[in-house]
């Protein structure tokens, strides 16, 4: 009977301790794959949620198979980084909320991966139109894409900016889906995608208008004549603001919620 009881006692201390080993493996190997994804990565991930993306080996992973080159390993100048921006040079600033003033070269989401938007927003000015959806915006209706719920996002920050009726006149006249690209450059302007919303260019203020014949890396006076209740509105709901941006472009607001 003594016998019987020892046997009982280390069988299950055997059954024990092999549960304690296995789950702390399992842990461990969570914790080691959850390490591996890039910082970047992870916001891109979490930032958009109805996109379900994954990350394996350097790769952002659409649902569709579909995959994109997460760091294309190339060390790049300013300019370059902007022209030729991949999903880590997106991540390569800070979006800071609190300077008053950008510092030096700081553009944190002015570099936009064009492989990415254009996967999640369209690859033309067709594509990105059939999911465009007019959101009342003061007096104007404003397209937007529908696609990660920007268009509802904007119908919110309206109705919290309604609220305000002193700040009316940074409203009117605002312009938004428009395919081009930006002024000066290659790439495509977060207007082609229907994520992005200029306010009345009338109060607003943009960094080669005040600094006429300078390059992008000479170093240039700020000005925002953009109150910023204004802006903290938009931030609330994941839109960046280019007048965060040192080439600053103060009417200028877009849905990025992977930097805020
Ligand atoms: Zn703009």
């Amino acid at each position: 009977m003594k016998n019987f009881f020892i046997i009982i006692l280390i069988f299950v201390s055997c059954t024990i301790a092999q549960t304690n080993n296995g789950s702390v493996a399992k842990n461990t190997l969570m914790v080691e794959n959850h390490d591996t994804i890039p910082s970047g990565a992870k916001k891109l991930i979490l930032s958009y949620p109805a996109l379900n993306l994954k990350y394996s080996d350097n790769y952002i992973i659409f649902p569709d198979g579909e995959k994109i080159v997460y760091d294309d390993g190339r060390k790049k100048g300013f300019i370059e980084q902007l022209d030729d921006c991949d999903i880590e040079d997106m991540f390569s600033m800070k979006y800071d909320t609190v300077s008053m003033q950008p510092k030096y070269l700081n553009d944190c989401g002015r570099g936009r991966s064009e492989q990415f938007f254009k996967k999640v927003y369209g690859k033309s000015a067709a594509e990105v139109s059939a999911n465009l959806e007019k959101v009342n915006w003061f007096s104007q209706q404003i397209p937007m894409t529908k696609i990660n719920g920007v268009s509802d996002t904007l119908k919110i920050i309206a109705k919290e900016l309604a609220q305000k009726p002193h700040l009316k006149k940074y409203f009117e006249k605002s312009s938004s889906f428009y395919w081009r690209q930006v002024r000066g450059a290659k790439r495509l302007s977060a207007h082609s995608y229907g994520i992005a919303i200029d306010i009345n260019v009338a109060n607003s203020t943009y960094w080669l208008w005040a600094n006429k014949n300078k390059s992008e890396t000479d170093s240039i006076k700020y000005a925002n004549k953009i109150p910023l209740e204004i802006v903290r509105v938009f931030e609330k709901h994941g839109f960046i603001w280019g007048g965060r941006w040192y080439h600053y472009d103060t009417m200028h607001f877009e849905y990025r919620p992977e930097l805020m």
